[in-house]
């Protein structure tokens, strides 16, 4: 949820949205909250929520897309944008180290979009059923007065003892990042530049030509259902874990916050795709702040014992990117420059006075 950057109409007496943010905001509408069944193993809090189901446990989790906030009709082809809507929840189940199995999809539609443009959306929902195998069971349909908002519920499974909290990282655990990262920033970056030249030239025809990793990455992410099983075959199991779509920074003090420790990422250990990089220079932004404040790529964010080393080091497409800290030691990043810097959220406030900007 973006914040809100016009409280001028708050009256004084009371509290601007801006004031709390995002996560100040969820603490305080959640602080407190009573959990009246046994069942309810885990709360507010994680990518999911954790429910005994016996044998095993069954995940739930679910993310809301508002048009005109989370995605622009100007450039996002509705097939898309159904696909995304259910790969960022699957890619939450993911994150808990469980299998998706189920799911629910509301939306609320204005009446500029026509029937074919919701079966567009449908499409690429069923695709995204398909490919990860999630049984769409349900939903609601509304109107609205104003655009497009599509709200996705998912359910997961897991076995008991394979759940990974975000909490259960200790100091010394290895953090490590599937894929490679930045790249979806720079595709929405890429489309808002497109989107402003077209907005002052409508005959421009938009410049995306060779750049449809980038694109690919915003407009229809993937989530990384595979790499539970590549993890439990090395016999790795993560200490913690959590999805990135917020942004590296965000997700590690996640990690850090919910587990109680600290951690020291290296800069020059984020992966990043040797284009995005060219492409970030091309934006005048740092690489690595693409990575760490653009979010939205939905790769995984884990930690893993020092023990595992040897094992997590055959594994292709891991990054081993620093490690966790006592809490006392902070939350820190070793610049490219070999510099420490504290890890913000925001990664622009750590590095806006770099002069390598
Ligand atoms: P994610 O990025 O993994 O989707 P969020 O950052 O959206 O997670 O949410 C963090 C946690 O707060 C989750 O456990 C989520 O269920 C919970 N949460 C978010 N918004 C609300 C809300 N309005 N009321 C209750 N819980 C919420
Ligand atoms: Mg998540």
């Amino acid at each position: 949820m973006p914040q809100d950057n016009n409280p001028n109409n708050t009256p004084s007496n009371l509290t601007p949205l801006s004031a709390l943010g995002e996560f100040g905001l969820i603490d305080r509408l959640t602080a407190g909250i009573t959990l009246y069944h046994k069942e309810t193993i885990k709360g507010v809090g994680d990518d999911a929520a954790v429910i005994d189901a016996g044998d095993k446990v069954m995940l739930l989790s679910t993310d809301l897309l508002v048009e005109g906030v989370h995605f622009d009709m100007v450039y996002t082809p509705l097939k898309h944008l159904g696909y995304k809507s259910a790969v960022v929840n699957i890619s939450d189940i993911a994150a808990m180290n469980g299998i998706p199995k189920q799911l629910t999809v509301s939306i609320a539609v204005s009446s500029k979009f026509p029937v074919e443009a919701l079966d567009e959306l449908y499409q690429g929902i069923r695709l995204a059923c398909d490919r990860y195998k999630v049984d769409l069971v349900g939903g609601d349909t509304s109107s609205s007065n104003k655009g497009l908002i599509i709200s996705v519920t998912i359910l997961g499974e897991a076995k008991k003892d394979e759940v990974i909290y975000r909490s259960g990282a200790r100091p010394n655990d290895l953090i490590c990042v599937t894929g490679d990262l930045g790249s979806a920033y720079l595709g929405l970056l890429l489309l808002e530049r497109e989107k402003a030249v077209f907005r002052a030239n409508p005959n421009m025809q938009p410049e995306l030509e060779g750049f449809d990793y980038q694109v690919g990455r915003q407009l229809k992410p993937e989530a990384r259902t595979d790499i539970r099983e590549k993890l439990s075959a090395l016999g790795i199991k993560p200490t913690a874990m959590i999805d990135i779509s917020d942004g590296l920074a965000s997700e590690a003090l996640h990690l850090c916050k919910q587990s109680g420790t600290g951690c020291r990422i290296y800069e020059a250990k984020i992966p990043i795709y040797s284009q995005t990089r060219e492409l970030a220079m091309d934006f005048k932004i740092i690489p690595s702040v693409a990575a760490l404040s653009g979010g939205e790529d939905y790769e995984l964010l884990f930690t893993i014992d020092l023990k595992d080393f040897d094992k997590i080091s055959g594994m292709e497409g891991i990054s081993i990117i620093g490690h966790m800290t006592d809490a006392s030691e902070g939350k820190a990043m070793v610049t490219a420059d070999n510099k420490q810097i504290e890890l913000t959220a925001q990664g622009w406030d750590g590095m806006k006075n770099d002069e390598r900007l």
